[in-house]
């Protein structure tokens, strides 16, 4: 479905990115794999992705927290593969705290992660988009893109955000076969969330189990985390034959979270 195209996805070392990924290469895209690891685990990564769907891979660890190297890693993609078809703004951070306590240096890293540096890859990566005349842009949002929680100030802003910038690419982008859309999860068991699970136990005074089945899940109906791979499939159908139309949209992904 997507060979012969390629694929930036921030954020794909782990977690929902890398259920991306492997699923963009699985259509037959060409990947850019992004994000922090171990120089053996990224390898490892890249040889499955080659050797599973003869793809070809590259990598980058720009940190998202700093604009210059988002713009060096757009460009060094587009050398790679000599186009960019679908970008996938996914990377993000966590941190929980009142916000009366909220440290400035965390609140400034989760706005750069999770809002900025959206905006600097579709900045980046739109004029080869708009040079090759289609263009899909993916944003990991979140339910919190759509409602709030407390002690995640930084994260509920910049997710919120997250919405309001899709919205405005998508409509820039109505008439040039460019759409741009944010998928919304409900909580998903990767690394992101086991590194909040302490912090959260210790805020709220409760136990891990606790904080599993009393807070991430207790507003979510289904009462399951969401799969990164039901994730993938959403952005392989924003990427596919029967997504011209879908553009501008919070697509919830979160176990009815937001329903109520
Ligand atoms: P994860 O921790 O498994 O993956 C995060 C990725 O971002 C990793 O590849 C990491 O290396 C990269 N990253 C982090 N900081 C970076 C930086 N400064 N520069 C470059 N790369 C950086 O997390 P995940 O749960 O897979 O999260 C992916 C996205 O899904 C995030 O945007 C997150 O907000 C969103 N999300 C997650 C959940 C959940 O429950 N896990 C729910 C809703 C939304």
């Amino acid at each position: 479905m997507l060979a012969g195209k390629a694929a930036l996805i921030t954020g794909s070392t782990s977690g929902i990115g890398l259920a991306m990924a492997r699923a963009l290469a699985g259509a037959g895209a060409n990947v850019a794999l992004h994000g922090f690891g171990s120089p053996e685990t990224i390898q490892g990564l890249q040889d499955e992705l080659q050797n599973n769907h003869g793809v070809q891979t590259t990598y980058s660890d720009a940190d998202l927290r700093k604009p210059p190297l988002i713009r060096d890693m757009v460009k060094q993609v587009h050398d790679k593969f000599g186009r960019i078809d679908i970008l996938v703004n996914n990377a993000g951070i966590q941190f929980v705290s009142p916000v009366q306590d909220f440290p400035e240096d965390k609140w400034d890293d989760i706005i750069a992660v999770c809002l900025n540096s959206a905006f600097h890859t579709t900045k980046a990566a739109l004029p080869y988009m708009l040079d090759q005349g289609w263009g899909r842009i993916v944003n990991t949002g979140s339910m919190h893109a759509l409602v709030a929680s407390p002690f995640k100030s930084a994260y509920n802003a910049a997710k919120h955000g997250i919405a309001g910038f899709t919205k405005t690419v998508a409509l820039e982008m109505a008439q040039k076969n460019i759409t741009c859309n944010a998928i919304c999860p409900g909580y998903v068991l990767t690394d992101l969330v086991r590194n909040q699970l302490e912090d959260t136990a210790r805020i709220r005074g409760m136990t891990v189990e606790q904080v599993v089945e009393k807070v991430l899940l207790a507003d979510q109906p289904t009462k399951q985390f969401v799969k990164p791979e039901d994730l993938a499939a959403m952005v392989l159908h924003l990427c596919g034959p029967h997504s011209a139309s879908i553009t501008g949209a919070c697509l919830s992904v979160d176990g009815g979270w937001t329903c109520r």
